[in-house]
């Protein structure tokens, strides 16, 4: 399967946050949008990815201060993304290898999604139910 089948089913929002931002709104988006991690983005141009995992880490060091400070002191720079032409199976793999658990989603240069370790395990999961289904509709004559 591929990517691009995510995310027609999940829908293309990108939430994102800019770099000057501060970790408390971060914190905000997150809970709002009930989501692991956030696109960090100047100009719709992707500089960084920053998890709920990356405050935990630097709450922990820097303490209550932290909630001040810009996401760009706590975000990943070096960010792995995906297109929609690669397959659930190399992106999970991805994922497994290098421990993260969300990659944007880029198709002709520009960011058109996210997908999470959830999503992917959720398309696997809805393989059977669709063989089902087209059993089903195969002997009821559907
Ligand atoms: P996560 O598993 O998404 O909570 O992320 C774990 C760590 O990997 C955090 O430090 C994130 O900033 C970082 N991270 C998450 N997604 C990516 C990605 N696509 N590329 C590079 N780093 C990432």
């Amino acid at each position: 399967m591929l990517i691009a089948a995510i995310l027609r089913a999940k829908g293309p929002e990108v939430v994102s946050v800019a770099p000057d931002a501060t970790v408390a709104s971060l914190l905000t988006e997150l809970a709002h949008n009930d989501i692991g991690a956030v696109v960090v983005a100047r100009q719709e141009t992707l500089i960084g990815i920053v998890s709920g995992r990356d405050v935990v880490r630097h709450l922990q060091r820097r303490g209550p201060e932290l909630l001040d400070a810009p996401v760009s002191d706590i975000m990943t720079t070096d960010v792995v993304t995906c297109t929609t032409e690669d397959t659930v199976e190399e992106v999970g793999e991805h994922m497994t290898r290098r421990r993260f658990r969300h990659v944007p989603v880029t198709s002709e240069g520009r960011m058109v999604g996210v997908v999470s370790i959830g999503d992917l395990v959720k398309s696997r999961l809805s393989g059977p139910e669709d063989d089902h289904a087209r059993l089903e509709a195969y002997i009821h004559g559907g």
